[in-house]
């Protein structure tokens, strides 16, 4: 069979592959109450806000002050956590997690939040992120005797963490903290102390809030996006900062920097992508950034055209602002079902675009004769864009110009978000013409990376940008080759996806 054959042979014939879902996927989101007499039911609505960051398996652990009481299981937040389950999870103060697995894999051995019993006590811990030199201590450790439970790096914490001679808790998490490399927002309990610490490049963000108790005390609440605040009355107070462990005891606050100071390196794609932009990340609203992001691409990439046709939901900002900044009508042009079940049954007989059209319908009636602008905030592999666009011409659209709001996704992400191999990812060894021409695009303008920063007022580089640009800010990152079909050099005519060979 020539190449050609059997690339073609790999698309149509792996329903994996058709139907790939072409985004990066939402890491783990966290929440932490205290002293509040329903803080396990505080953090079920917190993690119910925090759904988008992930939605295989979900944990909440609590504690009655002399007890750890822990509920974990596969699914979404809504589905685990019945009245039942929550009388089971009794205390003032509680800690949850949603995952979306990043590194282990998907069983429920690996739900969060883990749970020990120690020589530094009972121990509870939810990570969001991803340690880069969590395999290469993982078999030091192993040598040295530990038995791991679980194939999550969070587990790496917790054995550094029974290993070290401090006699608190907060110098043991510091010893084990300081020995890892990566992304870590952790939300950390015990019979009577809730943690919050951040890395001290600060990957991944991490709020503190307020909210008053019923016994009129204040209660504290610790949260991966401060959506889960708004959802709880909860009053923003302030960041985590990068390297700060919070404690939070009976006796209060106690801020604890346990580590050197290291450069900042706030994930950016959080302001692209992953944050709901009704909520307030790196101290700047997601939706404000978004917006920005439409404007700056407008300026940068403009094209006469009828009207901007956001790719619902996570294109609408920066559409808004395209449209703002350009002019030219915002029109919602395609309707997203937001009931799709995880799991669906496919006709048979094929349908052309299957498994697009279950997620987005086109309104023919905005579409027909039109010159379209299409803003999306990311193209991974290119296989569901390249579909969208031709949705958009059957609609009867004269012209499709795709717009987006960031730079070429060159390189995979290590600290705690899920992308394909560097080899998956279309722009890695393709340019935007190539991209354009198998997109089936008229034009194609992504926002540059002067643009990506000015939109999120980065100006001191405090931001990573490793996806965009190949250069990682750790000394240690894991390359893992995964199993799977891989983009290859794009040729002029489709189909292009092309099976790994040997
Ligand atoms: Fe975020 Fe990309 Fe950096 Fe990962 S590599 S932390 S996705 S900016």
């Amino acid at each position: 069979m020539g190449q050609f054959a059997r690339t073609y042979f790999a698309y149509k014939m792996n329903p994996k592959l058709e139907c790939a879902d072409d985004h990066f996927h939402d890491h783990c989101g966290v929440v932490g109450v205290y002293g509040h007499e329903e803080a396990a039911k505080l953090v079920y609505l917190g993690l119910y806000a925090l759904q988008h960051r992930g939605q295989e398996s979900a944990g909440i652990v609590s504690t009655d002050g002399r007890e750890l009481h822990a509920h974990r299981a596969m699914g979404e937040v809504e589905e685990i956590f019945k009245p039942d389950v929550l009388n089971k999870l009794p205390g003032a103060a509680s800690i949850g997690h949603t995952r979306y697995s990043t590194a282990g894999d998907k069983a429920l051995l690996n739900a969060q939040p883990i749970m020990i019993d120690c020589n530094k006590g009972k121990v509870s811990i939810g990570h969001n992120g991803n340690l880069t030199n969590a395999a290469e201590w993982r078999r030091k450790l192993e040598h040295k005797g530990s038995i791991f439970q679980t194939n999550s790096d969070t587990e790496v914490i917790v054995h550094l963490l029974a290993r070290s001679q401090a006699r608190h808790l907060s110098g043991a998490l510091g010893d084990a903290l300081n020995q890892c490399e990566g992304a870590y927002s952790l939300v950390v309990l015990t019979t009577n102390e809730l943690y919050a610490i951040r890395d001290p490049r600060g990957f991944r963000p991490l709020n503190l809030g307020k909210l008053m108790a019923p016994n009129g005390d204040v209660a504290w609440i610790v949260a991966s996006e401060t959506c889960a605040f708004d959802l709880l009355n909860a009053q923003y107070v302030r960041e985590i900062e990068p390297g700060e462990m919070l404690r939070i005891s009976r006796s209060g606050l106690e801020s604890i920097h346990f580590a050197p100071e290291k450069p900042h390196q706030f994930c950016i794609f959080e302001h692209v992508y992953f944050s709901r932009p009704d909520s307030t990340i790196f101290g700047r609203s997601v939706n404000d950034s978004r917006e920005m992001l439409g404007r700056l691409l407008a300026r940068e990439h403009p094209v006469e055209a009828d009207i901007v046709v956001p790719v619902p939901d996570s294109g609408v900002p920066a559409a808004v602002g395209y449209a703002m900044e350009s002019g030219i009508p915002f029109r919602m042009g395609l309707i997203r079902n937001h009931y799709i079940g995880r799991t669906f049954i496919e006709p048979s007989q094929a349908i052309r675009n299957f498994g697009v059209k279950l997620k987005l319908n086109p309104i023919r009636g905005l579409m027909e004769g039109k010159r379209v602008i299409l803003v999306d905030d990311s193209i991974v592999r290119g296989t569901t864009s390249r579909k969208i666009v031709r949705m958009v011409r059957e609609a009867g659209a004269q012209e499709v110009h795709v717009r987006i709001s960031c730079p070429p996704t060159i390189s995979p992400c290590y600290y705690g978000v899920d992308t394909p191999t560097r080899e998956e990812l279309i722009a890695s060894s393709n340019t935007p013409e190539d991209i354009r021409r198998f997109l089936g695009a008229d034009s194609l303008g992504y926002i540059s990376l002067a643009g990506l920063r000015q939109a999120v007022s980065d100006t001191k580089g405090n931001f990573c940008t490793s996806c965009y640009t190949g250069n990682y800010p750790t000394d240690l990152v894991q390359l893992e080759v995964r199993e799977g079909a891989s983009f290859g050099k794009l040729t002029d005519n489709a189909p292009v996806m092309v099976e790994r060979e040997g």
